[in-house]
């Protein structure tokens, strides 16, 4: 199985997870959240070849670490993947959207610069100016919207400029959200738990609870569940993680 948007290091005792993560043979995105997180939360997974650690900025916490960009530019040749960034514009973040828009353009200029990226997305009240802002900017990258939760016209100008979606348990839990899945390929669409900030239940979610989505998108696909697991990890190889296991650490 796998899991595209995890933040391994956040999660209560780390190593353990990641033990086991590796053990359950999960294949992972460990998305960080600042530069500075890089190096570490890379160590962290040393030795595990299905998870791979990505360079990120998030939008809530761009405004206090833009003087981390040029350490951002320093990492970028350490890994293919680039995550967590993207742009918040919900009502608590909004106000520091000046200093979000810098350092998520200045990422996507080292990402494309640097050849091209994978790419993990946060657009939370912000869907349509990030989806412009990537049409915009990037060419050899490859975005992955995590945890979409703009209107469905909006997925669909994303699913028409060709991005990926991750789509997790907690997600799936609204009516709306299932409606909106049915609008994205499924050759487009990973899994992810987004822990350990995403909850299901009252649990918080871990790399091997993202298979609690898989029913929901057999029902949508009107296919079994052993379909969708192929499908998925037809897609995981598309987008290189599968097919690069054992190439780095990074
Ligand atoms: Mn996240």
């Amino acid at each position: 199985m796998m899991d595209f948007h995890a933040h391994l290091d956040l999660f209560d005792d780390p190593r353990r997870l990641i033990r086991e993560v590796d053990q359950l043979g999960i294949y992972v995105l460990s998305v960080t959240t600042t530069p500075s997180a890089f190096l570490g939360t890379r160590r962290l997974a040393l030795g595990c070849r299905r998870i791979r650690t990505s360079l990120g900025l998030h939008p809530q916490l761009a405004a206090e670490r833009l003087h981390e960009l040029p350490l951002f530019d320093r990492l970028i040749g350490e890994t293919d993947y680039v995550g967590e960034i993207g742009l918040d514009g919900s009502a608590e973040y909004k106000s520091t959207l000046h200093a979000q828009r810098k350092a998520f353009k200045h990422v996507l200029r080292t990402s494309e610069n640097a050849g091209g990226r994978v790419l993990s997305i946060h657009s939370r009240g912000a869907s349509l100016e990030v989806i412009e802002t990537l049409k915009a900017t990037t060419v050899l990258c490859t975005p992955i919207l995590h945890w979409f939760t703009g209107l469905p016209r909006e997925l669909s100008a994303a699913v028409d400029a060709g991005f990926w979606f991750s789509v997790g348990p907690a997600m799936l839990k609204s009516a709306g959200s299932r409606d909106k899945l049915s609008l994205i390929p499924r050759t487009k669409i990973l899994l992810e738990s987004d822990g350990p900030f995403a909850r299901y239940d009252g649990q918080i979610l871990s790399p091997r609870d993202t298979q609690l989505a898989i029913p929901t998108l057999s029902k949508i696909w009107g296919c079994d569940d052993d379909e969708v697991v192929d499908q998925l990890h037809t897609n995981l190889a598309q987008i290189g993680l599968k097919a690069k296991q054992g190439r780095q650490a990074a």
